[in-house]
């Protein structure tokens, strides 16, 4: 009997049990930085000479493991070893593949601080996100499992005298997971299983940022029973087999996580029929987010701040669900600001393996110089009013950054920046604010702060993105809760952790009987 879905609850750092277990976790982790990791094609490990090399983002001096690069004749072994195991997978009950997921999940939460640890140093991700990340990673886990079975039992159709039809969804064929580094756990588990539990094998390449916590999966995986050849670790370099995987004639589908430049590639390439390609590819594409908050007239303005806050700021706003826009009603924006700068100075930035720090360092030296080049183009297109400085010497450290009075037009508030910038803007009225807040090509995340049951009705069809919050900041999904995935450029509004999500790893057929 499986039990119905709750999500995995958070760890409370406060209580000291808990505190010293993560301590203990960071320490084995500690002693494990540096290791080599193989490809697992078939299950067979495959050590190459040619190496990614994951560094701390907070210590870049510290590898944290060296990664074996995949070529394009490992592609091609995986690509072959994916088409034998279809063959098996598929027919497997989806009870059994349901139940590899099962166990993964258990395997996870018993390496739960472990898993988290890895996060810290691959990742750089503080103490209490790393937490959400591993559990995030659970919930995928759980919940996949649990929709397999749900999907399994199969539509009834209509019937008439003479016919009888069915309906029912089966797997598609082997394809390739292209996953981000921000949710190096979390995504990358959720954007594998899905395709794999639904009956398909996976072509992995993770992020060349965060390659060592998705070998940790690789091996869940393997330990929780998945079968060879269904999850094909192929870790690479981008510009070497990016392509090549969305180009090949074998890949039936593309799950991807990551930039609006990279998605739009990735949807276009795949729109090419090779030759000898008998399918037409589907893209899954989860792209940037430009979000905002609205703040109105009548609103709780502490809490106001505090979503703020923790929207834009959280793991240094690397999240396409970040908070980058703030649109306040003009009553209350002096307030507004005061609130949320005061309590921005409170966070701590430092060393993300030490406890109660709230923002760690941001991914690597291209990150760094992007967000640090936004800065620069903040303080002509507003006030800076907090933040500003960075400093890339040890690792890749910048403060919290808010910019006042912007145009909604202006740069900062056009693009996705992907770190700890956020920039205010005011309106007159709350029409003028849910134009404000739609104003960009972007449709991902977006929260409203009101007490205003008119304005939230309004902006519940009005406010055009996939993924919206009242009364509350605009990150933080949960799984089965809330189904993410955003409209626009941000990609196919494909719903991760939601009921819709394997069908798109998978073809329905309708079968009907004369009798
Ligand atoms: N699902 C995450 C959230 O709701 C964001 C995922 C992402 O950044 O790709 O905050």
């Amino acid at each position: 009997m499986v039990l119905l879905f709750k999500h995995e609850p958070l760890t409370d750092f406060n209580q000291p049990e808990n505190a010293a277990a993560f301590e203990a976790a960071l320490g084995k982790v500690r002693a494990e930085l540096g290791r080599e990791y193989p490809l697992v094609i078939n299950g067979e490990r495959i050590y190459t000479d040619e190496q990614l090399i994951s560094v701390n983002p907070a210590n870049k001096e510290q590898v944290v493991g060296k990664v074996s690069k995949a070529a394009k004749k490992h592609i091609e072994m995986a690509f072959e070893g994916a088409n034998e195991a279809f063959q098996t997978w598929r027919k497997m009950s989806p009870e059994a593949r349901a139940n590899v997921l099962f166990k993964a999940a258990a395997i996870a939460r018993r390496r739960k601080h472990e898993l988290s640890a890895w996060l810290v140093f691959d990742a750089g991700k503080p103490w209490s996100q790393a937490d959400g990340d591993t559990a995030e990673g659970i919930d995928f886990l759980e919940y996949y499992g649990r929709e397999m079975l749900k999907l399994a039992k199969g539509q009834k159709m209509e019937q008439r005298e003479n016919e009888h039809n069915t309906y029912f969804y089966q797997p598609i064929g082997p394809g390739v997971t292209i996953p981000p580094w921000n949710f190096a756990f979390a995504i990358v588990c959720g954007t594998t299983v899905a395709p794999i539990v639904a009956g398909n094998p996976v072509l992995l390449k993770p992020s060349e940022n965060t390659p060592v916590i998705a070998y940790k999966l690789v091996e869940i995986l393997e330990e929780a029973g998945l079968p060879k050849g269904v999850l094909q670790f192929v870790p690479g370099d981008p510009a070497e087999i990016g392509d090549y995987l969305v180009d090949h004639k074998e890949t039936r589908w593309i799950n991807f996580t990551g930039s609006k430049a990279t998605g739009l590639r990735i949807y276009e390439r795949a729109a090419k029929v090779q030759k000898g390609q008998q399918f037409l590819k589907q893209v899954v594409a989860e792209m940037g987010g430009k979000d905002t908050i609205i703040v109105d007239k009548e609103a709780d303005l502490d809490l106001a701040a505090d979503a703020i806050v923790h929207s834009a700021f959280g793991f240094s706003g690397q999240k396409c669900s970040a908070c980058s826009r703030v649109a306040v009603h003009e009553d209350v924006y002096d307030e507004v600001l005061e609130k949320t700068i005061a309590l921005a100075q409170e966070l701590t930035i430092g060393d993300p393996s030490e406890k109660n720090v709230y923002m760690g360092a941001v991914i690597n030296q291209k990150q760094y110089d992007k967000i640090t080049s936004y800065i620069e183009i903040g303080k002509k297109e507003g006030k800076l009013v907090l933040g500003g400085e960075a400093d890339d010497s040890k690792g890749f450290f910048i403060h919290p950054t808010i910019f006042k009075d912007v145009d909604p037009k202006a740069r900062i508030m056009q693009e996705e920046i992907f770190g700890p910038v956020v920039a205010f803007t005011k309106g007159k009225d709350f029409d003028e604010l849910l134009d404000i807040a739609n104003n960009t090509e972007y449709g991902l995340t977006g929260a409203v702060i009101s007490k205003n049951r008119e304005h939230l009705e309004r902006a519940r069809y009005e406010f055009h993105v996939g993924n919206l919050y009242f009364n509350r900041g605009c990150t933080a999904a949960v799984v089965g809760y809330q189904p993410f995935g955003g409209f626009k450029m941000s990609g196919t509004d494909s719903k991760s952790g939601g009921p819709d999500y394997l069908k798109l790893f998978m073809e329905a057929k309708s079968v009907s009987e004369m009798f």
